[in-house]
């Protein structure tokens, strides 16, 4: 079994993260819980951030907060010199509230609201990420009525591909995202943007993916973002003095995913930019990241508890956990892959191989197939690893299931960050027209 961060096996051979048991946080919290190893999310945010002073550019580090966006986390952020990137109002708003300086939010999306852009205008944010020529217009337009110029980066595709899952590339051409380098719609839009008044071209953006094992995906974007900029800088005279080459660094979910270091990426990232910048005699720019799974994923851990199980003699035993894909939809969505344990009795081999299934009314919601775990009973604790990314920041209501509560642990201590649904909130929005009010009371 492969642990993460603080996470231990203690002297009753429970599961430990961040000093708590956790067989203690399910009695305190109950589950599904989401815990999250606050130390190592620091530890991923000072990665990026020493290995980046260590290369002697100017930079920003930008946490992508659709992976986990929450208050705490933006506070932790704010703490760990990062900057952050919103791609929607509730992003926005979220960063906003945790009192996340403006100055360092970053405003992607690739159809951003007029309402989205005023917000964002009204809270003097740092930069938009222009993702298309419609937005270029409006954001133009919507910046002059307030009187107020911006800055942007245009969001590029340099047309690499990232070894990855199809659902999760999209640095090739086929994307619904930015502007076409090799088609010249890059080269219009700098053109075009370089004439708004309200605009201030700060570079370009490109991200080639996610989930991203090998470094040459990042120094071939970075060798092609940066031919563009010394073909914009010849043709247009205008000089690119920010390039940001997104996020998409793998992290460990499985034995056999192998991610480099994080040190390791930005440094290749850097050695990138300072040679092809470089050889070119371009001054050299800023150069920004948007980590966001390397940040927070494998800090995450989803506690549930084991409810039923059905035994199919010569085909398959299944265990039924208090979650699924309301808490987890990446199996569902991208097959992916997780690993897990009895937490309860964490010491213990794994000798029995089970598919782990959520309570959704869904055959497909199934978190592990074959899972090797220490023979799981009912009433045991499973803790499945590296859940936080994508998990809390996709999860749902589907079955008007409750998303589940989140602590955050350290140095043995628990703090609910985010408090579990309760079945008010199920119903919250819910209305009854006064209609069907009339009829029923009719009866
Ligand atoms: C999703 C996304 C990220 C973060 O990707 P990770 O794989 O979580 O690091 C960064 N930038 C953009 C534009 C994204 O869409």
């Amino acid at each position: 079994m492969y642990l993460h961060g603080t996470s231990s096996i203690n002297a009753q051979g429970h599961l430990e993260i961040g000093g708590c048991d956790v067989t203690d946080l399910a009695k305190q919290y109950g589950t599904p819980l989401y815990i999250v190893d606050e130390t190592l999310v620091r530890q991923r945010a000072r990665e990026y951030v020493e290995a980046f002073r260590t290369s002697g550019l100017k930079f920003q580090v930008a946490y992508a907060s659709k992976a986990f966006s929450t208050m705490a986390m933006c506070a932790i952020a704010e703490q760990e010199d990062m900057s952050l990137d919103v791609v929607s109002d509730g992003e926005l708003y979220t960063a906003l509230k945790a009192g996340f300086p403006a100055a360092r939010i970053h405003f992607h999306g690739n159809n951003k609201t007029p309402d989205e852009i005023n917000m964002a205008l009204d809270a003097n944010i740092g930069c938009f990420v222009v993702d298309n020529f419609i937005e270029l217009q409006l954001l133009n337009a919507l910046a002059g009525d307030k009187g107020k110029k911006v800055n942007v980066l245009l969001r590029v595709t340099p047309g690499v591909e990232a070894h990855t899952h199809d659902y999760i590339s999209t640095g090739q051409q086929d994307s619904k995202f930015g502007f076409d380098v090799s088609n010249g719609a890059a080269f219009r839009a700098v053109q075009e943007a370089a004439g708004l008044a309200n605009l201030e071209l700060l570079g370009v953006h490109s991200h080639i993916g996610s989930q991203i094992f090998e470094v040459d995906g990042f120094q071939m974007a970075a060798g092609k973002v940066a031919q563009f900029a010394v073909n914009v800088r010849d043709e247009l005279n205008v000089t690119f003095r920010v390039i940001n080459l997104g996020g998409g660094f793998g992290i460990r979910y499985v034995e056999g995913d192998t991610p480099l270091p994080i040190a390791t990426y930005v440094k290749a990232i850097t050695d990138a930019i300072k040679s092809n910048f470089g050889e070119a005699n371009y001054p050299l720019p800023e150069i920004w990241v948007e980590p966001g799974r390397s940040i927070v994923g494998d800090a995450g851990t989803t506690l549930y508890t084991i409810g039923t199980s059905k035994d199919i003699p010569g085909v398959r035993k299944y265990i039924a956990v208090d979650g699924g894909m309301t808490d987890n939809p990446r199996p569902a969505l991208y097959e992916s892959k997780y690993e897990a344990v009895i937490a309860n009795r964490a010491n213990q081999a794994a000798d029995e191989t089970v598919t782990v299934a959520g309570k959704c009314c869904e055959s497909g919601d199934k978190l592990i197939i074959d899972c090797e775990l220490s023979k799981p009973e009912v009433g045991d604790l499973l803790a499945v690893f590296c859940t936080g990314a994508y998990n809390y920041a996709m999860a749902s209501n589907y079955n008007r299931i409750r998303r589940p509560s989140v602590v955050f642990v350290k140095d043995g201590q628990a703090d609910l960050v985010v408090k579990r649904e309760s079945l008010d909130d199920i119903v919250g929005n819910d209305v009854i027209p006064e209609r069907m009010k009339r009829t029923s009371a009719a009866k």
